[in-house]
């Protein structure tokens, strides 16, 4: 059945590292035009390499997603380049720093929020016209996959308020947006991470990286590529096409909400 993501025209955010990077190789692996983004493009050759290997195209368009003229630029280059866009992954997204709630200014609540809230409003506003046409076009569903938290099931830890509140807030405007686009046949999940092991924990001491494994009930952190494939599964309309609306939790059983 995943025969059927060959050729499937795939924007995903935040792809040039961590879980994106895992999710945009398995795309690849299965054919997919992918586009690959973050911050920066990718110039590793290593991964470059990997990249061509794989029977899958792709093109990189790095973009600073805090601000919507990159948002609305970046689904413009996509579409232009492949012709349209069926799937849409909204995985850019991070802590943007630890604050307690006295100290938090402006530029604190606008980096956070920028980061993940706005990033997700602004390229999926610009996506839904590529997904109606998607879905028109194949008589199938097309897919914006967003990439929520165990923050926005649990608040996220202290000085992470807003990220785990900005994370919540991804999870509730999914559920509006079903209500909004089913009638366009195009169907909106999230993958909720617990703890995976990227760029994302990285200058957390040992003792603190050891507190948070003892609180997983599988006892270690999780992969990107044990992340990935589910964003595969939400892809697919075989797979999934009368899944819309769900929330579905990667974290070795830190939290069964
Ligand atoms: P990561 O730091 O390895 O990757 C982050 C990606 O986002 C990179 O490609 C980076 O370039 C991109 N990015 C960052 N700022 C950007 C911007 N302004 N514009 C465009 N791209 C930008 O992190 P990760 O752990 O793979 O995180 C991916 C997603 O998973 C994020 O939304 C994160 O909040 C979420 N998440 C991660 C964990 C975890 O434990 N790692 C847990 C829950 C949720």
């Amino acid at each position: 059945m995943l025969n059927e993501l060959t050729g499937k025209r795939v924007l995903i955010t935040g792809s040039t590292a961590g879980i994106g990077l895992a999710t945009a190789k398995l795309f690849l692996q299965y054919g997919a035009k992918v586009g690959i983004n973050g911050r920066n493009i990718i110039k590793d050759p290593d991964i470059l390499a990997e990249f061509d290997a794989l029977p899958g195209e792709y093109i990189q368009l790095g973009a600073d997603l805090t601000q919507s003229s990159h948002c609305e630029k970046l689904v413009a280059d996509f579409a232009e380049h492949f012709g349209g866009i069926d799937v849409l992954i909204n995985n850019a997204g991070g802590l943007g720093g630890r604050s307690a709630l006295e100290n938090i200014d402006d530029v604190f609540y606008d980096g956070v929020m920028d980061l993940n809230v706005r990033s997700v409003v602004m390229v999926t506003k610009y996506a839904i016209p590529h997904l109606r046409r998607s879905a028109q076009e194949s008589g199938k569903t097309s897919a914006v996959i967003s990439t929520g938290s165990i923050a926005g099931r649990d608040g996220g830890g202290v000085g992470a308020g807003l990220y785990g509140s900005a994370k919540a807030w991804v999870h509730s405007i999914h559920r509006n947006w079903v209500k909004e686009f089913t009638g366009d046949n195009i169907r909106f999940n999230i993958v909720s991470p617990g703890s995976i092991d990227t760029a994302f924990h990285h200058g957390k001491s040992e003792e603190v990286l050891q507190k948070m494994r003892n609180s997983i009930p599988m006892g270690r952190f999780g992969t990107s590529e044990e992340v990935a494939p589910t964003y595969l599964y939400l892809a697919s309309h075989s797979f999934s096409g009368y899944i819309t609306g769900q929330i579905v939790d990667i974290n070795g059983g830190q939290m069964a909400p």
